[in-house]
């Protein structure tokens, strides 16, 4: 959620933070802090507010001189937004400045310890007793980074990232984590360390990913020394990121949303070409059902999975939301197999449902499109979707790129388990291989969706309806919706309208039906027209030749033919585009909606 980047090296660190920090802007936060260590002091600057606040403060970093420094950006979970409440955070005297992302569970105990040791604190942050309780070992222990931090990890309950810099250790920037993203950068004299790849990419593609509980000091000459939580050495092996600087620009387009819009037929194409599925034809076999488990628009890209795997492959599929599976007391069965959906595999309740499954002997299976996240690393195995990076904070293409996974899945488990012949399979596949030119088809129709976006800048409400695949699309419509152009919008099974929502409806309110399953477009068009005879304006999306909506319907946008199976991945073209126009119109903060940031670490 937050961003964390930490430089050492011979390059002066304040812009080199800066220009990282810009690159996570995507991320969502509402304060920004950079510390530097001059030489004799470390000297700290934060604002609430955008990053442009800290840098105009600053002088574009010019004002703060030195090699070596951290930068943050924050997203309050402690706190009210402040200048007060940023990070960096520092101990009374300055000997410790850190910056954190995540949560210290047990921040009250710690700063009720602290205070009969005559500690005091001036912000509201979580963040601070931390940092005091690195500063209060670190005094106690000679002065020791390693011991300060691992005694200080023993106290500290909770997910975090810290990056740390100590007043009397020129140089050196310390790392640690638990369940929180971070990954140290090594380049050429110069050392990173950071929450996400993107902000050192025109640095550095060579990373090294930290383990939970493990702790790094980066120093001046560029050198990297990994411990674990006992204080030991340990070897790591260098990554190589395989994403480039470019991915992460605009290339053109207005929004990073409809950069990734477009993106789209690549994310499916790559995906569907990802050879690696991540289980085992003979796993395959043994599997008496299957839990799906996500959040957000992940949890609807397995939602239609659902449908398409029991359909196919006739395995029974049970959809979870990660927050509510983590605490839920279920029996679980333990021959199934979980598939849990992240983009950024750092989703904290993903995480922690994955955990969950594997302590009841579950096997995990991932869909994650971050490499090295802590999702992948964890889960007994991964199917990457190669979505590239995504920036918006609404998903689109790291979506499509989850439908695709869960249908190879699907035709996967079918053809094992021989419920489809392999001639049934190529037919499906072949199928699939069409999809990046229909979307493409779509995409050249945008404006006629630009246009009918117009129409819904007065509305306060909406509803989208669909049965089946289409209800699961229905969700992922409303969703989008919300989240970027902040109009409200439900998405109700199309049958269940009339056991309660239709009393919502009012003259002109928007209704969006989606009818891409043949054997339910008759039911839906009834439930359609129930809405439009209470004076809703009605919109259809559905497949090239059904006729069954043109004579009643205000408005309506053809998607190409395909197999029935895999029609969400067209139908949500014009869902999400339908969210973006209307939130561009309005003239939203597109990328980065209200309230909200990409990669939820938190609970
Ligand atoms: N819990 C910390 C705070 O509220 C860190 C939040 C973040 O991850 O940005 O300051």
């Amino acid at each position: 959620m937050c961003g964390i980047l930490g430089y050492t090296g011979n390059k002066q660190a304040a812009p080199i933070l800066l220009d990282g920090l810009a690159k996570l802007e995507y991320r969502g936060y509402d304060s920004a802090g950079i510390a530097v260590y001059d030489g004799g002091n470390i000297n700290i600057k934060k604002s609430r507010g955008r990053l442009k606040i800290l840098a105009d403060m600053t002088e574009q970093g010019d004002l703060l001189k030195g090699t070596c420094g951290i930068g943050h950006t924050r997203w309050a979970t402690h706190g009210e937004p402040s200048d007060t409440n940023a990070h960096p955070l520092w101990s009374d005297d300055k000997t410790v400045v850190a910056i954190h992302n995540g949560i210290v569970e047990n921040y009250r105990e710690i700063k009720d310890k602290l205070s009969e040791k005559g500690y005091s604190f001036y912000s509201q942050t979580d963040t601070e007793a931390a940092v005091k309780l690195i500063d209060f070992y670190y005094k106690a222990n000679n002065h020791d980074a390693l011991i300060a931090i691992t005694k200080a990890m023993q106290v500290i309950r909770g997910s975090y990232c810290f990056v740390i810099m100590f007043n009397d250790r020129p140089g050196e920037v310390w790392g640690v984590r638990k369940d929180n993203p971070l990954i140290a950068g090594q380049g050429d004299g110069e050392a990173f360390l950071t929450s996400d790849a993107s902000a050192i990419l025109q640095h550095t593609k060579h990373v090294y990913y930290f383990d939970n509980f493990e702790i790094a000091k980066i120093d001046a000459d560029g050198s990297i020394i990994f411990y674990n939580k006992n204080g030991e050495q340990v070897n790591k092996t260098l990554s190589e990121i395989t994403w480039d600087a470019q991915a992460v620009e605009k290339g053109g387009f207005e929004h990073f949303m409809l950069k990734e819009i477009h993106e789209q037929g690549k994310a499916v194409r790559d995906t569907l070409h990802n050879q690696d599925i991540g289980i085992r034809d003979s796993e395959i076999k043994n599997i008496s059902q299957i839990y799906i488990i996500a959040c957000g628009s992940a949890y609807h890209a397995g939602y239609v999975g659902q449908y398409v795997i029991e359909d196919l492959a006739k395995i029974p599929v049970r959809m979870e939301l990660a927050s509510e599976f983590r605490y839920r007391s279920m029996p679980l069965d333990k021959n199934a197999l979980a598939i849990v959906i992240s983009q950024s595999g750092e989703t904290a309740d993903t995480l922690a449902a994955m955990r969950r499954a594997k302590e009841h002997g579950l096997k995990t299976l991932a869909i994650v499109n971050v490499v090295g996240s802590t999702i992948a690393r964890e889960a007994e195995s991964v199917f990457y979707t190669l979505a590239g990076p995504e920036i918006a904070v609404a998903t689109t293409k790291a979506y499509s790129a989850q439908l695709i996974a869960c249908y190879v899945l699907a035709l996967r488990f079918a053809l094992v388990r021989q419920v489809i012949n392999q001639d049934y399979y190529n037919k499906l596949f072949n199928e699939l291989e069409e999809i990046p030119a229909k979307i493409d088809e779509i995409l050249d129709q945008k404006e006629n969706i630009r246009e009918i976006a117009k129409k819904f800048i007065n509305a306060n409400d909406a509803f989208f309806l669909g049965r089946n695949i289409d209800y699961a699309l229905a969700m992922e419509g409303s969703l989008k919706m919300k989240e970027i152009s902040y109009l409200h919008s439900e998405a109700i099974a199309a049958g269940e309208m009339k056991h309660g929502p239709i009393s919502l409806v009012e003259n002109h309110m928007p209704v969006i039906g989606i009818l891409t399953q043949s054997v339910l477009y008759k039911k839906t068009v009834s439930n359609m027209l129930e809405v439009k005879s209470r004076g809703a304006y009605i919109l259809g999306i559905t497949t090239q030749g059904n006729a069954a909506l043109e004579r009643d319907a205000d408005f309506i946008f053809y998607i190409p033919e395909t197999d029935e199976h895999f029609a969400a991945s067209l139908a949500v073209i014009p869902l999400q585009l339908l969210g973006y126009y209307l939130a561009a119109a309005k003239g939203l903060d597109v990328d980065k909606p209200r309230n909200l940031a990409k990669s939820v670490t938190v609970e």
